[in-house]
């Protein structure tokens, strides 16, 4: 048993593959906090669409961006009318925006950047002190919680992720060629697995998961199974 019967549960793993789907699921029924520390790389990028520092040819102005840092507060706030955690920026609720195309098309370079990195990863450090938390992302397992006592890695084929982003988008009213969406995927693979900070890559001691053939209930159980048996470790 733990000290205080609480854990850290890193998921990582390919954009788009259910991640944060199954990692809400678990925090909800074991009672732990979920960070989505994707959304906090969003936000970053949707200062800089906000605020000039992206021009027409998709560049950053990365001093710029690193002279405004200490201008980006990211907080998350519960909407009592759903449950969840929502994304906040500066005070504003930027939970909706934050997922759309144009910021998903620039979140990969923007989170290729050391500074940026440094900054979140010290906010996410922060936020698994007391334990009892889900962070889904791409590094949490090899860099932000080396020492979480469950890892796991999710992935599926590029096609499979791509639709279910596409089916999410069309559910929002955001029509947007299933084409474009798998290339946005495709990217972003490649842009997190190639970049030279904290690249996308399964912690050696995470469990493997592929989720291509697995409903959202199948794979949520199966996350609970693993976190009982850690806990009980
Ligand atoms: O999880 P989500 O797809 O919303 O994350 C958006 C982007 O943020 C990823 O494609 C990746 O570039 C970046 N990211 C990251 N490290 C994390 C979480 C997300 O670099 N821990």
């Amino acid at each position: 048993m733990k000290p205080n019967n609480k854990i850290v549960i890193a998921v990582d793993g390919h954009s788009s593959c259910g991640k944060s789907t199954m990692a809400k699921a678990l925090a909800q029924r074991t009672g732990y906090i979920y960070i989505d520390s994707g959304a906090m790389y969003r936000a970053v990028t949707l200062f800089c669409i906000e605020n000039g520092l992206v021009d027409e040819q998709q560049h950053i102005d990365e001093a710029g961006l690193k002279a405004r840092m200490n201008e980006i507060c990211i907080e998350f706030r519960n909407n009592p009318e759903t449950g969840g955690n929502e994304t906040w920026l500066n005070g504003r609720n930027v939970e909706q925006q934050i997922r759309n195309m144009e910021v998903s098309n620039l979140v990969s370079p923007v989170s290729a950047l050391k500074f940026v990195r440094t900054a979140m990863t010290a906010q996410q450090q922060s936020m698994g002190r007391q334990k009892g938390i889900v962070m889904d992302g791409r590094d949490i397992g090899t860099t932000v919680f080396p020492d979480a006592e469950l890892k796991i890695f999710v992935t599926a084929s590029a096609e499979t992720r791509a639709k279910r982003r596409w089916d999410e988008l069309k559910l929002k009213g955001q029509e947007t060629p299933y084409e474009a969406v798998l290339e946005n995927v495709r990217n972003r693979d490649y842009i997190d697995q190639n970049r030279a900070e904290s690249p996308l890559r399964k912690a050696d001691d995470a469990i493997l998961l592929d989720n291509s053939a697995l409903t959202p209930e199948e794979q949520n159980d199966w996350l609970y199974q693993q976190f009982l048996k850690a806990l009980s470790k």
